[in-house]
């Protein structure tokens, strides 16, 4: 791949993980102010709490897959293997990569996957 587009999937792989990690330490803090409510709160509102906290824990930990892959992807661009489906060795397509940096599958590897018909 050549050095600009190389450049340009860096930057928004950076810019991806500086907002994952600002949204990830905001729900952090949201979730412990959740917690000192709880302790002081009546059942009715402990009941709220607990599924709201519920909902930031999901959260978080889509939030933490995809941290891993733009993390990943970051690691595969310093190896020098960024843009290439890591289980045919294919290229993914730039198309692909606009939509999805962090892409780890070229469009059919990927449909393997969603399928189960590829085991990660
Ligand atoms: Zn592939």
């Amino acid at each position: 791949m050549d050095k600009r587009s190389l450049e340009k999937y860096r930057t928004l792989l950076e810019e991806k993980r500086g907002n994952l990690l600002k949204a990830y330490t905001r729900k952090k803090s949201l979730g412990s102010e959740v917690g000192g409510k709880e302790r002081a709160a009546d059942i009715v509102d402990m009941a709220t709490d607990a599924s709201t906290q519920e909902f930031l824990y999901s959260l978080s930990n889509s939030d933490r897959e995809l941290l891993k892959a733009v993390e990943n992807a970051l690691t595969l661009m310093e190896n020098d293997d960024f843009g290439e489906c890591v289980e045919c060795e294919e290229r993914i397509s730039k198309k692909r990569l606009d939509a999805v940096p962090w892409a780890r599958y070229c469009v059919s590897c990927q449909e393997l996957v969603e399928t189960g018909r590829l085991r990660v």
